[in-house]
């Protein structure tokens, strides 16, 4: 249901991200072993914004250089790309710490290998086993049984496998994807803080649809990308706004569990409701009746509507 960052089916080398920020020029500017030096003596004591800057005296002595000369010379390779001169002394930018904090999230350096472990959650589509696995930072759960669910994937820091076993592990991943979710749909990129860009993928529907035809719901998902990193996290639309008070109420008059985990709720079948402006409705089809959500390009929701049968 859920690719994020990348995910599954993009081409490592298509999601480099914005071309406008020099990934390059930063990273080659920590290839000193001075330099490095200077960054970890900055970054050891780092408590966020309550940071003490390190005197230009200290800085020295910590990294354990006699040439001032040199000293200055990758100091100044630094300054405003990873450090800061402030009144007294100097701090880690925010890009500093950010790479920091993604070597602890991540612990790149420490081998870490994930069995593929069966879980107490059932597939969506049969019924059958779930099995949950991690790979390249990312954790699935796909099913043991059939190949026609497409599974769940999703990004999750290699620190979270420290305090959660693989049980409790979806638990945590599900309120994640939410959290992200939500702010996605704010337009505000969780991973970067970047603008965010909603694709209903309409011509994943077919030119030649006939409008209000039902769709294959299983074909159909929509994505949010953001404009300005590699997050992309593409779901069907239920999940993408399940989110929403009226949405939640629906679900429940029909007995669906708003609240179960994103990859468990069942997907609705998207239909064209509008070309032009855009606009998307899926109906949820249950024994108890039939909810259907209207939402528009930036996948607001436009009505509820619930039919009971
Ligand atoms: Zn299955
Ligand atoms: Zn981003």
């Amino acid at each position: 249901m859920v690719s994020p960052d990348g995910g599954p089916v993009e081409d490592e080398a298509s999601s480099a991200g914005n071309p406008d920020v020099d990934a390059r020029e930063a990273f080659s500017l920590l290839g000193h072993e001075i330099r490095l030096e200077i960054l970890l003596a900055l970054l050891e004591d780092w408590v966020a914004i309550y940071t003490e800057p390190k005197s230009y005296a200290e800085l020295m002595e910590a990294v354990g250089i006699r040439d001032s000369g040199k000293f200055n010379y990758h100091l100044d390779q630094l300054r405003g790309v990873y450090v800061r001169k402030v009144e007294d002394g100097y701090v880690p930018t925010a890009s500093a710490t950010a790479l920091y904090r993604a070597v602890l999230a991540h612990r790149p350096t420490e081998p870490f290998a994930f069995d593929p472990t069966p879980i107490d959650a059932d597939c969506p589509i049969c019924g059958g086993g779930t099995v949950l696995r991690y790979e390249r930072g990312f954790v699935s759960v796909d099913c043991e049984d059939c190949e026609e669910w497409i599974g769940f994937t999703y990004s999750f820091p290699r620190n979270g496998f420290e305090s959660h076993d693989a049980d409790d592990l979806l638990d945590v991943l599900d309120a994640r994807v939410r959290h992200d979710l939500a702010l996605a749909r704010q337009d505000l990129c969780p991973d970067c803080s970047g603008s965010t860009t909603v694709d209903l993928r309409i011509d994943a529907l077919g030119t030649d649809t006939p409008w209000k035809e039902p769709l294959d719901a299983d074909a159909h998902w929509v994505e949010l990308d953001c404009d300005t990193c590699s997050f992309t996290v593409g779901m069907d639309v239920v999940s993408a706004v399940v989110t929403d008070d009226r949405v939640a109420a629906a679900l429940r008059e029909i007995g669906v569990d708003p609240d179960r985990p994103l990859w468990a709720l069942p997907a609705g079948r998207s239909r064209l409701e509008s070309r032009d402006p855009p606009r998307l409705a899926v109906d949820l089809e249950r024994d108890a009746g039939t909810v259907t959500v209207v939402v528009d390009a930036e996948l607001t929701v436009e009505s509820v509507t619930v039919r009971s049968s």
